[in-house]
């Protein structure tokens, strides 16, 4: 049952107990003033009726005294007392007036004219005392007949007492009945109502004060403790209570609000901290197996809801190639040309689901059921686009999690590293090739001497090249000339090696072949290959033919030759043993035998 209803029930109980004990009271009242007047009623009677015998006995007996006295004395106080008795009407009148009903009245006029009946023996009884002495007035006063009627007329006006006095008295307790009732009556139904009251009081402070600011008093404990599912009730009353409701409300929601910020602002704050920790192992990375190491791990980290790759521009195939990826992407081809990439197109982010609408990229495979929500992010450099970031939402996940700023962040930093990095390999280019042939110079050799790995399965060979009167030719045709020359033949090197091979210009006009994995006769017969293309070079300068060109080379293969740390040191003097037998030749080291000579073999 609703509160409303039960205070409704209970509010008008109160009002009709409280009527109830109203008229009780009123009746009560009503009752008393009926016993009050049924007591004076009573009284007045009895006041009333009192001297009515008394007359009568007391003029018998002054009758009576003179009979036997004869003494005027008593007659003259015979006379005086008959002669204070009124009418019978007059005796009665005010003994009417005090209550007694017409029915009670008549016996008491019976009894008062039986009395002045006696009244005339009394008489005749004084004229018989002075006509004939006193024994004749006592004959007649002391008479039985005289005594009878004497007591008679007490017995009549006692009957008008006794029924005076019965009525008189049962009215009186009647009325003290009825009086004490409607008191017991109006006393119960004011405890009724007073217990209602009390009740109702109970009841109403109890569910509307008690309970709601004991429920209030929890929430504000628990909301203290910044435990915000602490939900405060809704309460629509326009009292303290819904007031306090009320604040309480705004107080949650602000703090829910903070809280919020402050967790907004904390996860900011690592998230930066992260990508700051990104940036300082991108700055350090040597090469692009370091740099995606270093995504792979950061990347999932700050943004965990998307899975993603990285791309990087082969600028010789014009293809953008996966370079890691991370979260396991299905969406994304591993390779693609650049221009099936909005984002590298446009040089800037772009998502082809989400608020905006626009078009997928061609390199994202549709989904099963929906296109799936992907970004591209290009990833810039000082030469222009050089790879991209590419973003998409995994399963499970509805949200990216990650504001823009981050992704931009993660975006430009991988950028920058990437630009660092080619900056760097543009560096030590530079630095390790020789200007006039671009192959690699002697610093390079120097620092790939210094990995070699040779084994018997796996052998490294090197050709030492030198080309033959090179100083005759500059003579004859020119300083000029002769770079042209050189630069030819770092062309025809270059044109000759295969993967795993390296060539370099040793110095001067003096060349270096290592060969991965060939051993002693396939080094000799790519020597004898490059030996006769450089002999078929028909090469002009300033219009005039130059003359014909031959090298002498020199081989050595570690280890079946040499060690490897030997192996520049033993050509060189396969070579030196080329030129001594009349160049234009190849020669061969021998094994090094125990005392460290070295046997040539001519090729
Ligand atoms: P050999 O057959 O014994 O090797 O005789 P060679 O003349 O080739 O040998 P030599 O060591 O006497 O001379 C090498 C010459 O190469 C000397 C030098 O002027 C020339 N030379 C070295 N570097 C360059 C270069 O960069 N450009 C030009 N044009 N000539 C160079
Ligand atoms: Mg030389
Ligand atoms: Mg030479």
């Amino acid at each position: 049952m609703r509160l409303s209803t039960i205070t409704n029930w209970a509010y008008g109980a109160t009002v009709v107990l409280t009527l109830a004990s109203a008229t009780t009271m009123l009746l009560a009242s009503g009752a008393d003033r009926r016993e009050r007047d049924a007591v004076a009623e009573r009284y007045a009677l009895d006041s009333a009726t009192a001297h009515v015998d008394e007359d009568i006995a007391t003029l018998s007996d002054l009758a009576r005294h003179y009979a036997i006295s004869g003494n005027p004395a008593d007659l003259v106080a015979y006379r005086q007392e008959a002669g204070t008795l009124a009418t019978i009407e007059q005796r009665t009148a005010h003994i009417r007036d005090a209550g007694a009903s017409v029915e009670e009245i008549r016996d008491l006029h019976q009894a008062m004219h039986w009395a002045d009946a006696l009244q005339a023996q009394q008489h005749a009884a004084i004229a018989a005392r002075d006509r004939d002495g006193r024994t004749a007035a006592i004959t007649i006063l002391f008479a039985p007949e005289y005594q009878r009627e004497l007591e008679r007329i007490q017995g009549s006006v006692d009957h008008f007492q006794e029924r005076i006095d019965q009525r008189t008295a049962a009215a009186v307790d009647g009325a003290t009945a009825a009086s004490r009732l409607w008191r017991t009556m109006s006393e119960i139904v004011l405890a009724l109502t007073g217990l209602l009251f009390l009740f109702v009081l109970y009841f109403i402070f109890r569910r509307r004060v008690l309970r709601p600011v004991v429920k209030l008093s929890d929430v504000v404990t628990r909301l203290a403790a910044q435990d915000y599912d602490a939900e405060p009730p809704e309460y629509e009353r326009v009292d303290e209570i819904g007031d306090m409701a009320q604040a309480l409300r705004i107080f949650r929601d602000n703090g829910i609000a903070r809280q919020r910020l402050e967790q907004e602002r904390d996860a900011d704050r690592s998230l930066r901290d992260l990508l700051s920790r990104m940036t300082q192992r991108l700055q350090r990375c040597d090469d692009i197996a370091d740099l995606s190491r270093v995504v792979q791990r950061f990347v999932p980290e700050v943004v965990p809801a998307l899975a993603g790759r990285l791309y990087l521009l082969d600028q010789e195939r014009n293809v953008l190639v996966e370079a890691c990826s991370w979260l396991d992407p299905r969406y994304s081809r591993a390779e693609f040309v650049p221009t099936a990439c909005w984002a590298v197109r446009r040089g800037s982010e772009h998502r082809a689901t989400g608020a905006a609408v626009d078009v997928p990229c061609a390199h994202v495979l549709p989904g099963d059921d929906r296109q799936p929500e992907t970004i591209c992010l290009p990833l810039a450099a000082q030469a222009g686009v050089v790879g991209l970031l590419y973003f998409e939402l995994r399963d499970g996940f509805s949200t990216t999690g990650a504001g823009d700023v981050h992704l931009k962040m993660l975006a430009e930093n991988i950028g920058l590293a990437l630009d660092n990095l080619r900056l760097r390999d543009a560096l030590r280019i530079l630095a390790m090739a020789d200007p006039l042939t671009t192959l690699a110079n002697r610093r390079h050799l120097d620092a790939v001497l210094g990995n070699l790995d040779a084994k018997p399965d796996h052998p490294i060979s090197c050709i030492m090249l030198d080309v033959d009167h090179f100083k005759r030719f500059n003579d004859e045709y020119g300083h000029e000339a002769g770079d042209a020359v050189l630069r030819a033949i770092g062309a025809t090197l270059r044109a000759a090696v295969r993967q795993g091979d390296l060539a370099f210009r040793y110095g001067g006009e003096e060349f270096l072949l290592l060969l991965s994995g060939a051993d002693p006769r396939q080094a000799l017969d790519r020597a004898e290959e490059l030996r006769h293309r450089v002999a078929d070079l028909r090469l002009q300068f300033g219009g005039r033919q130059l003359g014909p060109l031959t090298i002498s080379a020199g081989i050595a293969t570690a280890p079946q030759h040499c060690p490897a740390d030997r192996l520049v040191e033993t050509a060189d003097a396969a070579l030196l043993e080329a030129k001594r037998t009349g160049r234009n030749r190849v020669v061969m080291a021998a094994r090094e035998n125990s005392s460290g000579r070295i046997n040539q073999r001519m090729g």
